[in-house]
């Protein structure tokens, strides 16, 4: 019998399973299949270094290629699996051939979501952001037109926002439309949004919420958009980040439950076929800590996921998935991480926001239930078992530079 361990996906889930399959000593053939024509990498800096820099940084690569042959993971790039033939243990790719699996991991991510104004894939100056390719097209372009023009990000989500702070420091007006009340409206607290809008106010990027885009017109080299307060803009380049959807529809074709937040696992990551798993970012696991299932689009989840459903794969972990939630990003000079649950019922900052570098404490009722840091890692360092104890301390005792917080944990 030498079925392999297939894994659907060459992201940073995929990977780390196949390497977590390796390290928990699991000798069998493991095979990574990913649609992408280059090796696995990472995402987080296309909306970042990628976009500072006329080569690809070193930083972009999960692994280099003397990894997987010295952990035997057999890497098939540009093949894409197009169908699963559940009953039979049998993945068909695009291209015709079959691979026979023993435990089959689908670890397929996301796509940037549409915008039908803008539709993805030859729209000139229109960009979205999910792969390399994506980041060195918009990359080039800004590029092309020097630092001088004007780009529209749509939406003021964590995407959108890293690539209005790389526009600036490129020399380019940035002007950001974002339909909710606040930008990070998903992602970040009150308090952090405030801040991090503040920073990109004073480093001069129209920011306007509330808005929509209403009409698009093509001019010479761009385009006039008009807003739903019957504003204009005329603009050059655009970025649309407005979220992304999971990969679901092999699972689904394929008979596995799905959602439309993702496929639907349970806490080791099994989905409903037999020898199928599911992890990263399109899987909507059900998490131990929370009580319920969710998706999560952040690098440690996709990492964590992983690996704990790799383990479970070969019987090296009985436990559900119980991690915390915990994302970091970079503008100008803000380095952000947020552990745990940033929308609380209450909110308390330990440090002054003015000087850059602070906390703030996220509070369910009394409970600590999140943390984010701003320039502050160390304090995000101790402030972790504060989160995962869910302690209580009293407001004015974070709020106090003299008083230590950190003894509740
Ligand atoms: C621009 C950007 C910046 C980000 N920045 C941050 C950040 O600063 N901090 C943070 O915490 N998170 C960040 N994230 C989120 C984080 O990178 C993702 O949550 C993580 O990459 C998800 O990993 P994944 O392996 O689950 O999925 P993905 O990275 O989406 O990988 C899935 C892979 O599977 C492939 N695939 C799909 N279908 C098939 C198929 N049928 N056959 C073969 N292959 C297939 C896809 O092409 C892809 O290569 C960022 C994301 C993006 C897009």
């Amino acid at each position: 019998m030498d079925r392999p361990i297939v894994i659907v996906g060459g992201g940073v889930a995929g990977v780390s399973a196949a390497e977590a399959l390796r390290d928990a000593g699991y000798e069998g053939r493991i095979v990574l299949l990913s649609d992408e024509a280059v090796a696995p990498y990472d995402r987080p800096p296309l909306s970042k270094d990628v976009l500072r820099a006329d080569e690809i940084p070193a930083n972009v690569w999960l692994r280099d290629e003397a990894f997987y042959r010295a952990k035997g993971i057999e890497l098939v790039l540009g093949a894409k699996a197009a169908s699963i033939d559940a009953p039979g243990h049998c993945v068909a790719l695009s291209d015709g051939r079959r691979i026979d699996y023993d435990q089959l991991l689908l670890a397929t991510g996301s796509r940037a979501r549409a915008l039908d104004m803008f539709p993805p894939g030859g729209t000139p100056h229109v960009h979205y952001l999910r792969t390399l390719a994506d980041a060195q097209a918009l990359r080039r372009e800004m590029a092309e037109l020097g630092g001088t023009g004007h780009l529209l990000v749509v939406g003021a989500g964590i995407i959108g926002l890293e690539v209005s702070a790389a526009a600036r420091a490129a020399g380019f007006r940035v002007s950001v439309i974002e339909p909710g009340a606040r930008p990070l409206g998903r992602s970040a607290s009150l308090i952090l949004s405030a801040f991090l809008t503040r920073a990109h106010e004073l480093n001069g990027v129209d920011i306007r919420c509330g808005i929509q885009l209403s009409r698009v017109d093509a001019r010479d080299g761009g385009y006039r958009v008009t807003l739903s307060d019957d504003s204009t803009l005329d603009v050059n380049l655009v970025l649309v980040g407005i979220g992304a959807v999971p990969n679901i529809e092999l699972a689904r074709d394929a008979g596995i439950e799905t959602r439309p937040e993702g496929i639907l696992v349970d806490g080791q990551g099994r989905t409903s076929a037999p020898d199928i798993f599911a992890a990263g970012e399109v899987a909507f696991h059900f998490n131990e800590r929370t009580g319920g299932h969710r998706r999560e689009e952040t690098w440690q989840h996709a990492a964590d996921h992983g690996t704990h459903v790799a383990r479970c794969m070969i019987g090296l972990c009985e436990h559900p998935y119980a991690a915390m939630m915990s994302y970091w990003t970079d503008q100008y000079d803000f380095s952000v991480l947020v552990f745990g649950n940033p929308h609380g019922t209450s909110e308390v900052v330990r440090g002054d926001c003015a000087t850059g570098s602070f906390s703030i404490f996220h509070l369910n009722q009394s409970a600590i239930c999140g943390v984010t840091t701003v320039n502050a890692a160390r304090e995000m360092r101790k402030s972790r078992p504060l989160v995962m104890k869910g302690a209580v301390v009293p407001g004015e005792v974070i709020a106090d530079p003299a008083a230590d917080p950190y003894q509740y944990g």
